[in-house]
């Protein structure tokens, strides 16, 4: 049963004004070098396991491309502002780069890189024809007005134009860029082109050949490979408690979903803290009272908790759904949950994951429990190219059949290896990444 420790409750109320505890764990350049630095180890790892031949060892261990750009943008006062940016391609062997672009102050040459190398895990371990690749724009998009972030956006699709198409690099939504942003790219790509390419950039509105189902698609695919977790388990949905950190797309359509299959969704969180209720919290009502207040601090349902509260709660399932470094070797000694899903890219860092494999508490890694976005995505690209639109309904269910495939496969590789679902995941990709270098050929780039 989920409950706050006793302490920390009491505090609740005074604490959940300290909008600290998400920030104070942000990244800075320096920890977005020591990300890279801990995805890299991880990789050596898995190359170490699957005796990786060294060809592709050396071309994995660093990105194919990576080009930082400085965005310019004529403000709503009159002056210039310029915000640095970059696009990286980390590996195209299984095909064109794929990938969100994210607006955050903390976006940094190191983030972006490492975020591109996870989504070439992911594409590759859920058997999309994608290589893996990442955008960013250093800015903090609550400062801009809405004709700034649309001249943002515009200026970084100058910036990469050249780079990105359907066949070489594809953007998509991520962190605080939605299909509205993705509007706005591709209108600018196409103008710049000259040609109607809507399969150039994924997550777009549905007028402009968006896909259904993409806006709630990496909730759904997480609620997939829960689901897929709790079948394992012998578990029911009534009978397992699941506290969500974060209240962005991802998590709220998963929580949203969760509690509709059942599942006792009894905490949620932003920026500005938590709400906890033990009973299960209605979703809904909970991002209404967001959007209306503009934080979930203020919504007046159950009790107000503290972000690092939620880590701590004792539920059955931990949702991690809101950015990177999120359980770390300083606090993952509070974790109680049962089980921790990752929703957001890289939410626990590799010191805070091999801590909690010794406790027993396992971890479904981001770059499988995250990927019905990007499958989705995959969609989006086919429809664009066949000129078709999907229905909802055929969407999900192809969402389904794919993903419950290639996580099947993960969950049983774990098993009979005797190993954390993280690492079956990473072999599954890296594995698959590993057959495709290699089938290019001895003399790959000797032109
Ligand atoms: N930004 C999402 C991710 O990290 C989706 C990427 C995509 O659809 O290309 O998986």
């Amino acid at each position: 049963m989920a409950k706050a420790t006793s302490k920390k409750t009491k505090n609740a109320k005074k604490e959940a004004t300290d909008q600290s505890h998400i920030e104070a764990r942000a990244l800075t350049p320096q920890t977005g070098a020591a990300l890279f630095e801990d995805a890299r180890s991880r990789l050596e790892e898995v190359f170490q396991a699957l005796d990786t031949p060294h060809d592709a060892r050396s071309r994995l261990m660093q990105p194919a491309a990576s080009l930082q750009v400085s965005v310019p943008v004529r403000m709503d006062d009159g002056s210039l502002q310029a915000f640095p940016a970059w696009r990286v391609q980390y590996d195209i062997s299984l095909g064109p780069a794929k990938g969100g672009v994210r607006f955050h102050p903390d976006v940094n040459q190191h983030e972006v890189t490492t975020l591109s190398f996870w989504m070439a895990v992911k594409c590759a371990v859920v058997g999309l024809p994608f290589g893996g690749g990442k955008g960013g724009v250093q800015v903090d998009p609550k400062q801009l007005s809405s004709l700034e972030r649309e001249r943002l956006a515009r200026g970084y699709i100058r910036a990469i134009a050249d780079i990105m198409g359907p066949d070489r690099d594809i953007p998509a939504p991520d962190m605080n860029t939605d299909a509205e942003v993705m509007g706005w790219m591709i209108d600018e790509y196409e103008n710049i082109k000259r040609v109607r390419a809507p399969a150039a950039i994924t997550g777009k509105p549905i007028p402009l050949g968006g896909s259904q189902g993409r806006v709630e698609a990496t909730g759904h695919g997480a609620l997939t490979v829960l689901d897929l977790w709790a079948e394992q388990e012998n578990r029911k949905p009534e009978e397992t408690t699941v506290a969500v950190q974060g209240f962005g797309n991802a998590a709220y359509h998963f929580a949203r979903q969760a509690a509709e299959r059942g599942y006792k969704v009894v905490a949620v969180s932003d920026s500005s803290g938590g709400i906890y209720k033990e009973e299960g919290l209605d979703i809904d009502a909970a991002k209404k009272a967001k959007q209306k207040h503009g934080e979930l601090a203020k919504c007046r349902q159950g009790k107000r908790i503290k972000g690092d509260e939620l880590l701590a709660l004792e539920v059955d399932v931990l949702a991690l759904a809101a950015m990177e470094n999120q359980v770390t070797g300083d606090n993952v000694g509070d974790v109680a949950a049962g089980m921790v899903l990752e929703i957001a890219n890289g939410p626990v860092t590799s010191d805070a994951d091999a801590a909690l494999e010794k406790r027993g508490i396992d971890v479904l890694p981001d770059v499988l429990a995250n990927t019905g976005g990007v499958i989705v995505s995959y969609f989006e690209w086919l429809q664009n190219r066949a000129g078709q639109a999907w229905s909802e309904e055929d969407v999900n269910q192809r969402l389904d059949e794919k993903l419950e495939r290639e996580a099947r496969q993960v969950l049983e590789r774990a098993r009979d290896e005797k190993i954390t679902y993280r690492q079956a995941a990473y072999r599954q990709g890296i594995e698959r990444i590993t057959e495709a270098l290699l089938a290019r050929g001895n003399c790959q780039d000797c032109r």
